[in-house]
Formats: C-alpha cells, structure tokens, sequence
C-alpha cells in the first residue's frame, strides 16, 4: 500500500453540545480537501469504554456500521465512507476501551520492557500511533480525525491530549476545528455567542487553541457574532466559518466551500491549495434537489416507542441509500415509517384479523417495501404479514437481512404450506427450521462465545446468471458486508426452489444463501439480501439492489396519495 511520509493532520471537535453534526462537518471537509485531488484519510475516536459498536443499541447510539474487515463501528464511519466514496477499515476506528485495550495487552506481553506505563504518555502515543498507521494505510495526505464528545467533558481528554503532543512535534502539521453550537434563546433571533467562548476556554485548559471555528447556527452566522467570536476567541474573523442548518447533508461541502474553509485550512498546513473542484458533487446535490416525483417507501419494522429521530438515526444507511437510489432515477424518495404490530390481531377474535388485514390493505398506498435488519420477535409476525402482501399484491419488495429470512420465512408457511415455519430466533422447536443457525455456530453459542458468531464484514457471493440480482450488479462476482447469526437451512433450500424462490446469489461454496428473489414473471421486483446492501451505497454509486428496487418503485402506479402531499 501507498504510505504517505509526514501526513497532516486535521482533528474536528465538538463545543457546547453533542448532535450539532461534527460527523458531517468532518466528512464535508475531508471531501473538499479530497475533491482537489488530495488524498485524505477519516478516522473516528468514540470515548466509549466499548472495544466497539458491536454490544450497542442501536436505538440509543444509532445505527452500527459495519466495515469490510468486519469492524462494527460507529455511524460516522458509514458518513466518511459516503461522502469520500473510500473502504475503510478498521484502524480508521477507535474507542477508549480498544486503545487501552491494546496497551494492557501491549504490558502484559512485556512490550513496555517493564517501564511503569502512566496514562501520559502511554495512551495518547498509542491514539497518535493509530493516527498515523492509518494515514500510512490509507497513503493520505491529510488525516482528519473527528473525537467523539464534547470540549471540557471528562471522557475525551486523553484524545484532546493526543492532540496536544503531536501539536508540540508538528506545530505546522495539525489543525484543529471546534463545532460549536450558536443557540437561540429569544425572538430577535440572535446567536448567543457565549457557549461557544466557553467551550474555546475548555479547549485552552487543556492546553489547544482551535484554528477554526464552525458555527453550526439556525442561521449563517453574522459580521458582529463573527467579530464577537474572534475576538473572545483568540482566532482571526475569516476562521469562523458559517455552518447554518441545511436541509441536505451533501449540501454542506458547497456551503463550507462559499467560506473558503478548502484554501484557508490548506494555507494552515502549509501546502499549496490546488484548485477546487466539486463538479460532481455539485451536479448529485442538484439531481437530489431537483427532483420532483414523488416515491413513497414504507419501512416496515418494530417501531413501538422509538420516535422520528431516533428512527433515521438507526436506519441512517438505509435513508441513503435510499436517497442515493433516488438521485440516480432522479425521483424524490420519501420515506414512511410503518410499525410492523398494526398488522398483527390485538387478541383472539375475528374482529381482530379483520381489523390487522385492513390495516395490511394500506400498503397498497406504497411504491415499495422495505423490512430491514433486525433482531428478536417483537413485530416479526407483523412484518411477515406485510411480506405476504407486498408479494401477493405486486408491491415492490426489498428485504434487508432479517427482511431476507422472514421473506423465506413467509414463502415457506404461505406457499409451502408450511404453517411452523419460522427462524430457530424466534421458534427453536419449529419442525421446519428455513432460517437456522448453521452447526459451527452452535457450538459458539453453546459455549458462549456470543461475539464469535456473527459473521461480520465483507464476503463474496457468486451470482446467478441472468438473475435480477446479477443484472442489477452488472457482475456475477460480487462483495457485500454482513451481520447476522442465522442463515437461510440448506436442508429446505431444494423445496423452497422448486416452490418458486430463486436463490440467485451464494456463497463460492454454495453452502450460504446470500441473495433470494422471485422471477420478473411473477412479480415486478421482490428480493431480499443476507447481506447489508445499504452498507455499501454511495451518494455516486447506489448499491445495485437499492437502485433496481427504487427503479420498480418509480414505476408503480401510485394507487394511494392521501395523506402523502
Ligand atoms: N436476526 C438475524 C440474524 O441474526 C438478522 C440480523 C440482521 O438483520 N442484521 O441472523
């Protein structure tokens, strides 16, 4: 691999709040530094104790990205990968608890030659070692390093102090962001500026001084605020840069662009700031904002409780690629969440069939389905019942891993006649086990090791010829990223081709079932993937499957439209 002597290194850190978008502001400014033809590299701290995502929930963290090489990591990793349009991998991640990790580990093994190990230095010099192997990895240029938390908090500090010491060794080669938080507090509308001087103060106790600061406002931010900020701030007015909400995050490379933030952070690193060219960039934000027609997407899953937010944040891969999908038909996806448990009878009765299948009836108002990654049996009989429909009725159909295994699921009960059939993740006792975990596996689980058991990452899968799947990918070779336990039986896979199901992607041993679709002639688009394929969509190159699906979506004949202006 390509390694890149002396890289620099760009650190992005969040003032006042967290959620203010550190993650896109970082990405933006690896695309723009990236789109004058230097190659950059993005990496992620998360302040977690976690060694990684893997154990998180999703609803309270977000979505866990997974990466090639298997690393489950945090949502940010999936925004550098979009908007950089680069694999990662994962020495581009860290957490708190995977450095010290490997400096206990790195002890125990005598790898300090018995020297007393003090959290200073130790732990930031293992922080910059990674900085800098992934950069060589990666033959970057430029680094940026986005940390996870807040100025001032407790738990980033040994990363602000990281930070510090490269700072001393390199004081030309690092620059450092704070995105603040300008809030509003009355009707005139004006941004307090005060936090975020709170938040520089915070930063200067620990011995940094940002070069820049993001103003991530309602608003761009004003000559006066500017002038307020600079001067309380020890930066010069120019390095405040505007960062008003937008409606779209690929929007906010062109914004940071009209502040000059490309040329002025590449002045600060001492390099000459080759032309600025977001052409295409550009032209994808323009396909995404100007289209018009409309394709209404359900999400079909277990929704009870979760609100809006939380929802996009566990589902953010899916959105995109969903969006990116959109952008190359040029149609206006907009997304519907549909709680799965509608579907299924409250209670014994007739009344409550009657009640759930009327409910089922409104998914005729949608262009397509998705049912996407998931985990247990709240919601699944629901979201089988909107499987069934969806292929009964012709409805455009994509399910995602778990949406891929209850597919097969709902075949094998509705066309087989198969009434037990069901995942061993729900029914361990079911007579017709479709969905199973494989006997390798087993033995993990038998023996605890949980972590073991996932298959993780990227895998190849060879295609049918001929198949939806393999002219969607243009390939009969392919590579997608996995995270589940359970896999489709072999022992059912010839009863279910034979009742119609066409397993058009498998493993290179034939063993795994890695993609199932029905036939053009049954239906106009339903297929299921045991892999992720939002995983690997980028704003540029919508994921094969994601782009088929939405092609079938845009050609629906949209039968509802209440409720949807
Ligand atoms: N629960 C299923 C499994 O473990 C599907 C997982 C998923 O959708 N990511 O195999």
């Amino acid at each position: 691999m390509a390694s890149s002597k002396n890289p620099k290194y760009i650190f992005v850190v969040g003032g006042v709040m967290s959620g203010v978008g550190k993650g896109v502001a970082s990405s933006s400014i690896a695309k723009i530094l990236q789109s004058r033809g230097i190659e950059v590299t993005s990496l992620k701290i998360d302040p977690y104790v976690n060694v990684d995502a893997g154990t998180m929930n999703p609803t309270e963290h977000g979505e866990v990205f997974v990466l090639n090489d298997g690393t489950e990591c945090d949502q940010d990793m999936g925004n550098y990968e979009r908007f950089l349009d680069r694999d990662l991998s994962g020495a581009n991640y860290m957490t708190t608890g995977s450095v010290y990790k490997t400096v206990i580990e790195r002890e125990r093994s005598m790898g300090y030659g018995g020297r007393s190990v003090s959290v200073v230095p130790y732990i930031p010099m293992e922080v910059i070692d990674r900085i800098q192997n992934a950069a060589a990895r990666a033959g970057a240029k430029i680094a940026i390093t986005e940390i996870g938390g807040t100025a001032g908090e407790y738990e980033n500090i040994l990363f602000l102090e990281a930070v510090r010491m490269l700072k001393i060794k390199h004081p030309s080669d690092v620059v450092l962001i704070l995105v603040s938080h300008l809030p509003i507090m009355n009707d005139d509308n004006e941004l307090k500026t005060k936090p975020t001087q709170h938040a520089v103060r915070a930063l200067n106790g620990v011995g940094l001084q940002p070069d820049f600061i993001l103003a991530r406002a309602k608003y761009p931010i004003d000559e006066k605020r500017r002038e307020k900020i600079a001067f309380n701030c020890n930066v010069s007015e120019e390095d405040v840069i505007a960062a008003p909400d937008v409606d779209d995050v690929y929007d906010i490379p062109i914004n940071f662009e009209k502040g000059d933030l490309g040329n002025l952070i590449l002045k600060k690193l001492g390099m000459r700031p080759p032309k600025k060219d977001l052409a295409d960039w550009r032209a994808l934000v323009a396909r995404m904002d100007g289209a018009t027609k409309p394709v209404h997407i359900g999400i079909v899953g277990k929704y009870f409780s979760s609100g809006k937010f939380v929802l996009a944040d566990s589902y953010l891969s899916v959105i995109e690629a969903i969006r990116h999908a959109g952008a190359h038909w040029s149609v206006k996806p907009t997304i519907h969440w549909i709680d799965s448990e509608q579907f299924e009878p409250k209670g014994k009765g007739s009344r409550a069939a009657a009640a759930a299948a009327d409910n089922l009836k409104e998914l005729d108002a949608y262009d397509g389905i998705i049912v996407p990654g998931g985990f247990g049996a709240r919601g699944v009989e629901g979201k089988l019942a909107a499987i069934r429909y969806c292929r009964e009725h012709g409805i455009p159909y994509l399910g995602l891993c778990y949406g891929m295994q209850l597919a097969v699921v709902e075949f094998a009960r509705s066309v087989l006649g198969w009434k037990d059939a069901n995942t061993t993740e729900i029914d361990p006792h079911t007579k017709h086990p479709v969905i199973d975990i494989l006997p390798e596996q087993k033995k993990l689980m038998a023996e605890k090791n949980y972590g073991a058991t996932m298959r993780l990452g990227a895998y190849p899968a060879v295609l049918k010829k001929g198949s939806l799947a393999a002219k969607a990918y243009g390939a009969t070779l392919i590579s997608e990223r996995h995270r589940h336990r359970y896999e489709v039986n072999p022992k059912f896979v010839a009863a279910l081709t034979r009742a119609g199901i066409v397993f058009s992607g498998r493993s290179p041993s034939r063993r795994l079932m890695e993609v199932m679709e029905l036939p053009h002639k049954v239906h106009p688009f339903f297929a299921g993937a045991q892999f992720h394929p939002e995983l690997t969509s980028r704003p540029m190159r919508p994921n094969p499957l994601f782009r088929e699906f939405m092609n079938a979506a845009s050609k629906q004949i949209h039968k509802g439209g209440e409720g949807f202006q």
